[in-house]
């Protein structure tokens, strides 16, 4: 496992530098003590290789499609749930907390339950609602100008609650117009079998995307993450497509990926246009040809001439650039029109290295922390430098601590 200064670094690094310090000094820090936590409860890791080296047990990593039951989170969190009820603890299905008020000795909370309303006091309250990608109206507002138009690659329940209790009380937020997410084909808008894998994000960080207009849309050398906020971000996130040739498809970007887009995305019923010249291909995507084979040409010759980074837009040389640009030579050519699939949202609740929820002047909110997908402060930067997601739970096991005055 890396030590805790070197995953400081990478969370500095892959944000650009716009993470809180404190905040990653605390993933760094507990990321080993997470693990062995989460092992002290029961949970089975498995080592996958490369940097899946604590991936939850029984870990699903074949074929195209979604499978949970049985399977690594749904595992996990039934483990969790029986040891907290064995101690004393209960779960509160159906409970949908929605006011939060600060109290003598604490925090009121105000929930709705299938029955009705409910009232709880706690010393302190961790949010953990999951961020606010299922909320259509929140999306719009940060993220998308058509929310309809993104695949909603979650389990719908983030609803933003969290975030606007929070708020509510004072709190401040970061990195609110960015999301986890990737590409996928678009036929994924209404065939399940086609996320959340197999995904196009290598794919298309090989090769280059284009709009309807056939020209390129953003910098494809940031990744998949980084081109799902871009293309969200247009006007129409269903009008975009990958273009790339027979070595890509055939080489790591192709099928590098454990549950690879070749050969499972075609095979499940994923559009992939194929064809032996650029013009020809244009037509059966619908791109208008001179300028899509303009394009190509010009990505192609900045790829000879080593001038990429002067490309509009610019797309990072293979020196600097995180996936490297492919050229699309070699017959036959593919387009694999894409869409962005939304996961979890970055922005949200900032806190402190102590997990403590941090109001308008950064002063902590008494007796309120925040842990999780609805945490902002970690992720974004520029290029939507993702952290993680399960490794979110450092926060909550960091909350825990300072609750109970451990490792103070
Ligand atoms: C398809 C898919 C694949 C993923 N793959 C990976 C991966 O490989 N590695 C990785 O690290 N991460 C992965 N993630 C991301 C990871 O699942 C999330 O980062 C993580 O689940 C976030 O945890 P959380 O506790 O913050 O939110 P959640 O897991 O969303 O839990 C929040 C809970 O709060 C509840 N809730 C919401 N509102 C209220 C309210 N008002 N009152 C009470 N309860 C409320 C919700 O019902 C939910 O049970 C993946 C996610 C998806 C969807």
């Amino acid at each position: 496992m890396a030590g805790e200064d070197q995953l400081y670094d990478r969370i500095i690094a892959c944000t650009d530098g716009f993470a809180r310090k404190d905040l990653a000094r605390t993933v760094a820090i507990y990321g080993a003590r997470l693990m062995g936590w989460l092992r002290g409860e029961g949970i089975a890791l498995d080592n996958l290789g490369q940097y899946h080296t604590h991936v939850l047990s029984p870990a699903w990593r074949s074929g195209a499609g979604f499978k949970w039951d049985g399977y690594a989170g749904d595992v996990t969190m039934r483990t969790l749930e029986a040891n907290l009820t064995k101690r004393g603890g209960a779960v509160l299905r159906g409970t949908r907390a929605n006011t939060l008020r600060l109290a003598t000795g604490g925090i009121d909370i105000e929930a709705a339950q299938p029955e009705g309303g409910a009232a709880f006091h706690a010393g302190a309250v961790v949010i953990a609602d999951g961020g606010f990608q299922a909320n259509m109206e929140m999306v719009r507002q940060h993220i998308s100008p058509a929310p309809e138009k993104l695949l909603p690659r979650n389990g719908g329940t983030a609803m933003g609650d969290g975030l606007r209790m929070a708020q509510a009380l004072g709190a401040h937020t970061a990195g609110m117009a960015n999301f986890y997410g990737h590409l996928h084909s678009r036929d994924a808008m209404s065939n399940p079998l086609l996320w959340p894998r197999p995904q196009a994000d290598d794919l298309a960080a090989a090769g280059i995307v284009v709009d309807a207009d056939g020209q390129r849309i953003a910098d494809e050398g940031y990744g998949g993450i980084y081109l799902s906020n871009a293309i969200a971000r247009l006007a129409d996130p269903l009008g975009t497509t990958a273009i790339f040739d027979q070595a890509t498809w055939d080489g790591p970007p192709g099928r590098g990926h454990v549950q690879p887009p070749n050969p499972l995305l075609p095979a499940v019923g994923g559009t992939l246009h194929r064809a032996d010249t650029i013009a020809a291909l244009a037509a059966l995507a619908g791109l208008p040809a001179p300028r899509l084979e303009e394009t190509v040409s010009a990505y192609n010759a900045a790829i000879d001439a080593g001038t990429l980074a002067q490309l509009s837009p610019p797309r990072l040389g293979p020196a600097k650039a995180p996936t490297k640009a492919w050229p699309i030579k070699t017959p036959p050519f593919y387009a694999l029109p894409l869409c962005s699939a939304i996961t979890n949202t970055m922005g949200g609740i900032v806190v402190n290295g102590d997990a403590q929820v941090l109001d308008t002047a950064g002063k902590p909110i008494p007796g309120l922390y925040a842990a999780g997908s609805t945490v902002g402060g970690l992720d974004v930067g520029p290029h939507s430098g993702y952290v993680g997601g399960l490794i979110k739970a450092c926060i909550g096991l960091r909350a825990g601590d300072k609750i109970g005055g451990v490792n103070e």
